[in-house]
């Protein structure tokens, strides 16, 4: 399903800037927070950012990713495959990874206490192999 198929089946509007604002998550190999869009948007206030990730939530065509004190935001699937991630403390980086370990385990664990799983979070902290050195010196 398009984005436009999305919002026009929840009865709202695809504008400019929230079309302008799924781009940038599109574009974006990284989960972005807010401040991170803005540096990417000139001409849009910050209030407008929060509307449209609200809305953006809401018909499930983000995640959010809590890292640290700050919220990270990313397309959901089907936008873009499952993943999970190495956040750098260093670099922060937020390296994707697809662990079927990780997903075997979630899928254990809802069947152990009869559970139905609809959602999971999994983010790791750390340094990463390119800024090991600054550990080691
Ligand atoms: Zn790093
Ligand atoms: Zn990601
Ligand atoms: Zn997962």
């Amino acid at each position: 399903m398009t984005l436009s198929e999305i919002f026009e089946q929840h009865g709202f509007r695809l504008t400019k800037p929230r079309q302008q604002i799924f781009d940038i998550l599109k574009n974006s190999e990284i989960p972005l927070t807010v401040g991170d869009i803005a540096k990417n948007y000139k001409n849009i206030n910050r209030t407008s950012i929060y509307r449209t990730l609200i809305i953006f939530d809401r018909l499930k065509i983000i995640n959010t990713i809590y890292i640290g004190w700050k919220n990270y935001y990313e397309l959901a699937e089907p936008f873009i495959p499952h993943h999970h991630h190495l956040y750098c403390i260093n670099c922060q980086n937020a390296e994707p990874i697809q662990p079927k370990e990780l997903e075997k385990l979630v899928d254990y664990i809802g069947k152990k206490y009869n559970f139905i799983v609809t959602k999971h979070h999994f983010e790791l902290e750390g340094i990463c192999e390119k800024c090991r050195h600054i550990i080691e010196e």
